[in-house]
């Protein structure tokens, strides 16, 4: 059984059809890319995922349980957590209060401090700076306090959009290892991005998607080979 299962999503932003018939899945322990250019709905299939907006049509299964109608409000609780684009750190608190906001259905007790703590062993900079204001971060050390403040909720899906987005090349090499070294920490994570190079280079799987549906999907490696995905999003 798929961790999350995405079937026939049609979702819509007025007049406008976003998502037509989006199928696919995640299994358990995965990294799972969604690539495509812009506008090609692969921020929306996220914000229908974690709640933000609702299908018309299909279902969403996370875990067996029928998501679909959820709220983004009640999603956390379940395990799927979002770390939006544009990251969405609060530039005004410190790295530790951006932490236990993460945490913010946990009481601050020793669970929420070892967890923390676990977090400044993943992400040893966040431990230098814990007193540091987020807003005066660069941009991938924000990229990271995002991650981790999504990750202090211990979810069993992760939801990054767009997570090397405005960041140095040295910055994006960076938090793509960052990706591969929390999925053998065990999460499983579903991955957006118009960086479909790297994308694919630590992705177990991807789907494409153009003009909101999924046009190909395979395993990474053989879409890295793939001629059209190459001449299309690898620029080979
Ligand atoms: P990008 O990589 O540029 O973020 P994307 O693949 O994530 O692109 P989406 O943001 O999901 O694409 O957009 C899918 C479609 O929905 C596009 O046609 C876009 O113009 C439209 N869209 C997205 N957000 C809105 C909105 N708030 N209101 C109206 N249309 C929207």
């Amino acid at each position: 059984m798929a961790l999350l299962e995405v079937n026939n999503i049609n979702s819509y932003y007025g007049n406008i059809h976003a998502l037509k018939d989006i199928s696919f899945k995640v299994d358990a322990g995965e990294i799972v890319s969604l690539i495509g250019s812009n506008g090609a709905g692969k921020s929306t299939t996220l914000k229908t995922i974690a709640g933000l907006m609702h299908s018309r049509t299909g279902s969403i299964r996370y875990q067996n349980e029928d998501i679909t109608q959820t709220r983004a409000d009640v999603l956390p609780s379940k395990g799927i957590a979002l770390v939006p684009e544009g990251r969405g750190v609060f530039a005004s608190l410190t790295v530790r209060e951006n932490l236990e906001l993460g945490a913010y259905s946990r009481k601050v007790d020793q669970h929420m401090r070892n967890t923390m703590e676990e977090m400044y062993q993943l992400f040893p900079r966040l431990g230098e700076r814990k007193q540091q204001y987020a807003g005066t971060m660069s941009g991938g050390e924000q990229q990271m306090l995002a991650i981790a403040r999504a990750l202090m909720s211990r979810p069993k899906l992760l939801l990054l959009d767009e997570p090397s987005m405005g960041l140095a090349p040295v910055l994006v090499d960076f938090v793509f290892e960052t990706i591969q070294r929390i999925q053998k920490e065990g999460y499983t994570i579903l991955l957006v991005e118009q960086n479909a190079h790297m994308a694919l280079q630590i992705a177990n799987r991807g789907y494409v998607l153009q003009s909101g549906r999924v046009v190909l999907s395979d395993t990474a490696e053989r879409l890295r080979k793939d001629p059209a995905v190459q001449a299309t999003y690898l620029g080979i």
